[in-house]
């Protein structure tokens, strides 16, 4: 069955640790804009240099530019059985544009996975994250750090900070969460699509409550466990 699921929430609330988990649990592709962009931007393309450019302030990126960048990858083959959209939509522009491409194609959202946690753990939670630069397995240097400082345990890679979690940007990217992503809330609550998920529980109990929102449309094999 083909499913596209959206995680929702704050920066720093969990949606990229869950997204990988969730993505090997149902087969479903993760697609997450931010991780798009810093692709861009390693590979020193336009959109990279562009991206940047915003990323750096904790601004969002234009929403033609994000909006065209991620209708290009849906379009591709390994999307046809379903995606967990990561950081996209952000905006009702965004939104509404994503409803009407999956429309022409006969597809739709099934699910809006809304990420709950507040303000000051989510400072920590960016604050003390680290990324591994080579397959992007995520840590916290207060919650549960490497075994190895600065060294991914999954593949050896180099972990790094991202520049736009220092606390000044990362207090600037709450404020334009609130302003201009918090209403999409609303708008999917007003379309039935909405759980809310207590994001401030241990990753494993998020993981479970997420595939226990999202059990009528999974295969046996990827049901949470009673
Ligand atoms: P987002 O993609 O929503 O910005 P991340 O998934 O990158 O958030 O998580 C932000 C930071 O918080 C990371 O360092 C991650 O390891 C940590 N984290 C994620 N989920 C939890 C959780 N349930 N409890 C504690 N820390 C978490
Ligand atoms: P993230 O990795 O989701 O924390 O995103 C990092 C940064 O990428 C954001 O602060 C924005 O500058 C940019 N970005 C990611 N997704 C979007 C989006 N959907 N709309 C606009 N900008 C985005």
């Amino acid at each position: 069955m083909t499913i596209n699921v959206i995680l929702l929430g704050p920066p720093g609330a969990g949606k990229g640790t869950q997204a990988k988990t969730l993505a090997e649990r149902t087969g479903l592709t993760h697609v997450a804009s931010g991780d798009l962009f810093r692709a861009a931007l390693r590979e020193g393309t336009e959109l990279g240099m562009l991206a940047k450019s915003y990323m750096d302030r904790g601004e969002l990126v234009p929403d033609e530019v994000v909006i065209r960048m991620i209708l290009e990858r849906v379009a591709q083959p390994d999307c046809a059985a379903g995606v967990i959209f990561d950081g996209f939509p952000r905006t009702q522009e965004q939104a509404v544009a994503l409803q009407e491409s999956l429309a022409e194609h006969n597809g739709k959202i099934d699910a809006v996975l809304y990420l709950h946690v507040p303000n000051e753990v989510l400072l920590r939670r960016i604050a003390g994250r680290q990324t591994c630069k080579v397959c992007g397995a995520t840590y916290n240097i207060y919650y549960f750090p490497s075994h190895r400082p600065g060294i991914c345990d999954a593949c050896g890679g180099k972990l790094y900070q991202r520049s736009d979690d220092s606390l000044e940007t990362a207090q600037h990217r709450l404020d334009v969460y609130f302003t201009q992503t918090r209403p999409l809330i609303e708008h999917y609550q007003r379309q039935g699509l909405l759980h809310e998920i207590d994001g401030q529980q241990d990753i494993a109990w998020v993981t479970d409550a997420m595939l226990k929102a999202l059990g009528r449309f999974l295969e046996p094999s990827a049901q949470p466990k009673e």
